[in-house]
């Protein structure tokens, strides 16, 4: 039976992973800490395309598909995994705090209905903003709990605490505990893919970490519909009552501390666009490195003629894009 090996456990990885085994082949997926623990565990979980695409792009266009592919991959995965993901086709409204940005709005509505991105006009808290309806939410950290069972039952290897130090050319894997022997290997490391191809054929993008600080609150159910945003400022809600705000762009390498200064920003921002955040005391604060590529586009694909194979780069939009990215790799790997 063919022998595939996984680098990297995140949202990219363990979805590759569940739709190979699927598929029967053997499947070993090596994370160096925890499945679904970096950048995947980070992520607020907005599926937005409405605040992140403003022109017809390549890039917008494969955000579309695979929003497009959500409520299908959602459905399987809870069907499969048997836990209930909280996912969302909330909407999302964007918010104009001067006539210069709510001039901005109109004309960045215009392009984006070129690219199918839909929108229209409404109010909030008396300022002017656009909805945006197609825009949802899910909870990462639900999607990856859920993939790590379904990958157990479809009979994934799921090797944790197993930092990959070497990949070669025919597909070997080296860790601390020995040499993995594959058929192929495939690198979905996230912000740490590029290092791990160091001794592959040239023609991959290098990666770097843009670290991002996130918090959230307890808060009574149903206080808010669709996400609230007001340039690189948004706030959500999960089912659970849970709020969450972020987010902040860092260029600190992968630098793990909790920066005070920028989560007073966020907690300040938030609370200048939901007024009833002032005052509120957050239960979590956390941060996490999105995998940033030069162009922006994730590089997906073979190392040269090598038993190799790489899908990272995903940047601020991989939860988005897994769907899209997963059936892409999965199809390479197959034909
Ligand atoms: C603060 C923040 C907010 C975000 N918000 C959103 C959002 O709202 N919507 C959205 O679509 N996206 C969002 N993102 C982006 C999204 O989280 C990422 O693009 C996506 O999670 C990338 O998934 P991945 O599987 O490629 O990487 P990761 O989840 O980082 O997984 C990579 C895995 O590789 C493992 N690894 C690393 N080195 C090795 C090694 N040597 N050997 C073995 N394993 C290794 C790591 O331990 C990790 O588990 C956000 C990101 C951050 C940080």
């Amino acid at each position: 039976m063919e022998r595939i090996n996984i680098v990297g456990a995140g949202i990219i990885g363990l979805g590759c992973a569940w739709r190979l085994a699927q598929q029967g082949k053997q499947v070993v997926a090596l994370d160096s800490r925890e499945a679904g623990g970096e950048a995947s565990w980070a992520a607020a979980g907005m599926l937005a395309p409405g605040g992140e695409f403003f022109e017809p792009s390549e890039l917008a266009t494969l955000a579309l598909r695979s929003l497009g592919m959500y409520g299908d991959f959602i459905r399987e995965l809870e069907a499969e995994s048997g836990i209930t993901i909280d996912f969302r086709r909330s909407g999302a409204v964007e918010v104009a705090y001067s006539d210069i940005e709510a001039a901005a709005l109109e004309s960045r509505a215009a392009t984006q209905a070129a690219c199918g991105i839909i929108s229209e006009a409404c109010t909030h808290l008396g300022r002017p903003a656009r909805f945006f309806p197609d825009d949802a939410v899910v909870a990462p950290r639900d999607i990856t709990r859920a993939l790590r069972v379904a990958c157990q039952r479809r009979g994934v290897n799921l090797l944790e605490g197993e930092p990959v130090t070497k990949i070669s050319a025919d597909g070997r894997v080296w860790t601390a505990n020995g040499v993995h022997a594959g058929s192929m290997t495939l690198v979905t490391a996230g912000a740490w893919s590029s290092n791990l191809l160091a001794d592959l054929p040239g023609g991959f993008p290098t990666v770097i970490p843009v670290r991002g600080h996130l918090i959230s609150w307890r808060l009574p159910p149903g206080q808010l519909g669709p996400i609230l945003r007001h340039g690189s400022t948004y706030i959500m809600q999960r089912r659970s009552g849970v709020m969450l705000a972020g987010a902040t762009k860092e260029y600190v390498g992968f630098d793990r501390a909790l920066d005070e200064t920028a989560i007073a920003d966020v907690q300040s921002r938030a609370e200048t666009l939901l007024p009833l955040l002032a005052g509120q005391v957050p239960t979590e604060r956390w941060n996490g490195f999105r995998p940033y590529v030069e162009g922006e586009l994730p590089f997906v694909g073979q190392l040269g003629n090598s038993a190799v194979w790489a899908a990272y780069g995903h940047y601020r939009n991989g939860i988005l894009l897994a769907p899209e990215t997963i059936s892409r790799v999965v199809a390479q790997l197959s034909a």
